[in-house]
């Protein structure tokens, strides 16, 4: 049995089932000793089954009972609720974190297992997106247990080590495009739930699907990538790459840029999220060089994709604003899945919602739960 211990939160997801089929190929890295779920209880008990963690979470209690049912094994703490995730991460042993929930949900969880110096293997962006400058000033954040899963995040961290946070000039962020990149202002007004779930390149949670087609996807990416290099906003690029096989380009003051490329599969930063420093062999595909291998790119269009100029603008303006862009955006996309409203209403209830709400308080995690919550409430109000 491997004696470091890993805590997947957000076990059943996209990001949390992948990581477990790494775990499942190689159990030698890591004890599989906390799985949490929301809803899919079903799901969670095989897994749970499988891997026998001494720790269980639902945090939607509702299922309570049900879930017990399919559980073969009484794992040492069954838990259930939301509350449980914070618990546990304030006090239960383990190495690492893999934080693979999904929303500011994941926010608490982040910057608990940093504040006790517990490494974070992050794919949850929303943390650092609403709490940067809260988590950038942990002292474990700074002495580097956080470790990014994004594609891009994770192609940034390579390129730039060994090297110096001077020398960097701009970091090009590369984004798919989403299905709509090509769409007409017309045609945007047409689309459906069903056109926004189906994404080109990557199979993710409906949420991320969402807000890769937005575009808000490398919004919140730029404001993450802003807090883990300290770099400013203006000095991060979107560039469209409909192949997504660059994940990130980082350019250096001499006019050198390194790139980190690959097929789009989310297995390679998450195994380099789990290994980190080290590398551990893997079976992932790689690139066929000699095989017309086509990497186009194209620029970005702002005025298509009003998410990611909104995005870009609450960095920009920094404090609450991003948490408010974050909630506003948590809500539409919810709304937009239950066909309450129209895709191209997303962006208005965010634009809105940032335009109400302002706070001059400390940025704490208390604070930033009431203005998450008074977002949500206002974002809702203007559907009523
Ligand atoms: P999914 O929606 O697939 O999974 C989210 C996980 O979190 C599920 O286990 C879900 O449980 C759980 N969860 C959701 N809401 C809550 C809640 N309120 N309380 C407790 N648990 C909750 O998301 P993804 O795996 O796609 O994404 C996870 C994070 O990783 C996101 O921040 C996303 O932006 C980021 N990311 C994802 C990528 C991808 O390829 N999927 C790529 C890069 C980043 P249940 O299943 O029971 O609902």
């Amino acid at each position: 049995m491997p004696e470091k211990k890993i805590a997947i939160f957000g076990a059943t997801g996209s990001i949390g089932t992948q990581a477990l089929d790494i775990l499942k190929k190689k159990p030698n890295l890591y004890q599989v000793d906390v799985l949490t779920a929301n809803n899919n209880y079903q799901s969670l008990a095989e897994q749970a089954n499988l891997f026998q963690p001494s720790c269980v979470i639902l945090a939607n209690e509702a299922h309570k009972d049900e879930f017990r049912k399919y559980l073969n094994y009484s794992p040492q703490h069954l838990e259930f609720g939301q509350s449980a995730l914070e618990e546990v991460a304030a006090n239960y042993e383990y190495d690492l974190l893999l934080n693979s929930l999904v929303g500011f949900a994941g926010f608490m969880s982040t910057y608990i297992a940093l504040k006790r110096k517990k490494r974070v293997a992050l794919a949850n962006k929303e943390s650092l997106v609403v709490g940067g400058e809260i988590i950038t000033k942990l002292p474990a954040f700074n002495e580097g247990f956080l470790v990014p899963v994004d594609s891009e995040h994770s192609a940034m961290m390579q390129c730039i080590e060994g090297e110096s946070m001077e020398s960097i000039q701009k970091i090009i962020i590369t984004a798919s495009g989403g299905p709509f990149w090509e769409y007409s202002a017309e045609q945007m007004k047409e689309i459906t739930v069903e056109d926004a779930l189906k994404h080109p390149n990557w199979d993710m949670g409906s949420k991320i699907t969402i807000d890769s087609s937005t575009m808000m996807n490398k919004g919140l990416e730029i404001i993450e990538a802003h807090w883990l290099f300290t770099i400013p906003v203006e000095k991060i690029e979107p560039v469209i790459h409909p192949q997504s096989i660059i994940h990130s380009i980082v350019e250096f003051v001499d006019g050198s840029s390194k790139a980190q490329l690959g097929p789009p599969d989310m297995k390679v930063p998450i195994i380099y999220a789990l290994t980190y420093p080290d590398r551990e062999p893997y079976p992932n595909k790689t690139l066929d060089y000699s095989n017309n291998l086509e990497l186009e790119f194209r620029p970005v269009d702002f005025e298509k994709f009003p998410c990611l100029r909104l995005a870009m603008e609450s960095a920009e303006e920094g404090g609450f604003a991003p948490a408010v862009l974050n909630a506003a955006n948590e809500i539409a996309i919810e709304r937009f899945l239950s066909k309450e409203i129209h895709y191209i209403d997303i962006p208005k209830i965010i634009e809105k919602s940032l335009e109400k709400i302002t706070s001059n308080k400390e940025l704490t995690p208390a604070s930033l739960m009431i203005i998450d919550k008074e977002t949500r409430n206002y974002a809702n109000s203007l559907l009523r």
